[in-house]
């Protein structure tokens, strides 16, 4: 039987098409496409061209009942598939830029993955993540946002359903180095760290994110397989990879799945704690279980599969 955690997944990336336009109906009373139309934008050139539409969807969240319910089809869709723990990414500065609070979004995510922890048995906690476009001083300001929601003793209930912090969104222009402050605050507020690197960005930002931010994983990360030194510190220091193939192929980080899951392998075979995710599965063409298939279907062993499912248990926090 199936046993393994997902480390790299955005809950927002769980939006699909057939919910979009579902929520388009409600609100404006009208579908701006069909289905095949909509379908037709989910076939990206790069990490941009996904973030231009996955960041324009997002406007269609906007109260809190969508949120619940974004996460609750999530679980419905994952549960039985052997998932027992998941540690979700949110964006709370692109809700807060469309309206919606740190407090509105957070307890509404945290309501959901309560429930999955009480209904389903999956271990569930969320990741805050700047976005590394926005900044380090709107960073600042929305770790200033956790700390006043956890003021309020009354949301002491929430504590333990927020983790960490995570740096997303467009890598290459924006290296980590500017959030070594915010990330040491986070740091010290008892809060895990962890960074999107080496996904379209170069082998310097795993680095930097190591060094610079002090990060306990590496979201993808796939790019240190161009240096040598930097996979000895990763192997040294067993820092676990978020490897999501399905996502690499989708957004031209490697040109076939075969070369998706040939990542993940050369990335084992130089030793590293390397685990498979699905990061935004709705856009991307599979969730975790079909992230595992894929590797099955290209021949990987079961010992292989078994490896890596147990590595992801062990990155867990
Ligand atoms: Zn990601």
């Amino acid at each position: 039987m199936d046993n393994f955690a997902e480390l790299h997944l955005h809950i927002e990336g769980t939006l699909e098409p057939e919910y979009l336009m579902e929520l388009q109906a409600r609100k404006n009373g009208t579908q701006l496409e069909t289905i095949d139309e909509l379908r037709k934008k989910y076939s990206f050139s790069d990490l941009q061209d996904f973030l231009n539409l996955y960041y324009e969807s997002m406007q269609m969240l906007n109260a809190s009942d969508d949120y619940s319910e974004l996460a609750d089809r999530y679980f419905q869709r994952v549960v039985g598939t052997g998932l027992t723990q998941v540690e979700a990414f949110f964006d709370p500065q692109t809700h807060g830029a469309n309206g919606n609070s740190f407090e509105t979004v957070f307890k509404a995510l945290a309501n959901s993955f309560q429930q999955a922890n009480d209904k389903y048995g999956i271990n569930a906690r969320l990741i805050m993540c700047f976005e590394r476009d926005r900044g380090p001083e709107a960073a600042k300001k929305t770790l200033d946002d956790v700390f006043a929601f956890f003021e309020n003793k009354e949301n002491d209930v929430f504590s333990n359903l927020l983790i960490g912090v995570g740096l997303d969104s467009a890598e290459a222009p924006f290296p980590p180095a500017p959030f070594a402050g915010v990330y040491e605050r986070a740091r010290n507020y008892g809060l895990h760290l962890v960074a999107h690197a080496g996904e379209e960005g170069s082998p310097e930002n795993i680095w930097s994110a190591l060094d610079d931010l002090g990060v306990e994983r590496i979201d993808h990360g796939v790019r240190a397989l161009e240096d040598e030194a930097l996979l000895k510190r990763l192997e040294k220091d067993r820092v676990p990879l978020t490897v999501c193939p399905l996502s690499n192929y989708a957004l031209k980080v490697v040109d076939s799945k075969k070369s998706a899951v040939r990542k993940v392998l050369d990335l084992l075979d130089k030793g590293i704690m390397v685990t498979v995710n699905s990061d935004d599965p709705a856009y991307f063409g599979g969730y975790i279980d079909d992230n595992y298939e894929l590797l099955r279907s290209e021949g990987v062993g079961e010992d292989v599969i078994e490896l890596l499912m147990q590595n992801s248990l062990k990155a867990a926090f």
